[in-house]
């Protein structure tokens, strides 16, 4: 159903853009050049940026096989964000569009955090097809899978993810928490951190325990 559907990848999603505004409000400090409200959708919307492939991945009926895409591929993405972030904000933005898609091709890599869902990355196309991560404290690589599965698989593994409170789930909202209710304590004080950070959490648990009455009911 379109609502699930929305919810997971917007719960998906919410760690990478929670990070780019992170991200943009510790270069602030370090800049000593307050941001605006907008300068911090930037933020967002750049630890986000790489999946803008989605939106190709979904038209081509391919979202499994969206890390194959050039915004994907670290090689070309890191130097193509710093150089468009350049020409567009001089150094502070070119810092934040390096630290905004570096940090979401860690999130995709096997093994960051110790999480294995994010799918995998080839960090040295063209030069490996590889997928390269880390389990076991050990750096390996694999071949990417070949996705012959229907769309609706596709959701259904971002469904069993984070609309259940998996090990990955938990993981990425504490982690999600403590950036947001940092920048929220820094601007607009502690207490309104605290309260939103309590917010999301029941959000988050009432969409976990609605899902989950509605699959034992099916
Ligand atoms: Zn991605």
């Amino acid at each position: 159903m379109w609502f699930w559907t929305l919810a997971s990848l917007g719960l998906a999603g919410f760690l990478d853009l929670v990070a780019g505004v992170f991200f943009v409000h510790l270069l602030s400090l370090y800049f000593g050049h307050p941001l605006l409200w907008w300068q911090y959708a930037i933020g967002a919307a750049l630890g986000a940026s790489p999946d803008i492939d989605l939106l190709y991945a979904f038209f081509k009926k391919n979202l499994g096989g969206h890390h194959e895409y050039l915004t994907h591929r670290p090689i070309i993405g890191i130097p193509l964000a710093i150089i468009i972030g350049w020409f567009l904000g001089g150094a502070f933005w070119a810092t934040a569009a390096l630290i905004g898609v570096f940090w979401h091709y860690l999130h995709d890599t096997e093994g960051f955090l110790c999480l294995y869902d994010n799918g995998g990355l080839a960090w040295f196309w063209p030069f490996s097809k590889e997928y390269w991560g880390v389990r076991d404290f050990r750096v390996v690589s694999r071949m990417p899978e070949v996705h012959t599965r229907k769309e609706e698989d596709v959701f259904d593994n971002v469904y069993k993810v984070y609309l259940i409170p998996t090990r990955q789930a938990i993981t990425e909202f504490l982690l999600t928490g403590i950036f947001f209710g940092y920048v929220i304590g820094d601007t607009l004080g502690v207490h309104i951190s605290v309260a939103a950070t309590y917010v999301f959490w029941v959000g988050v648990a009432a969409l976990w325990i609605v899902y989950h009455c509605r699959s034992t009911q099916r």
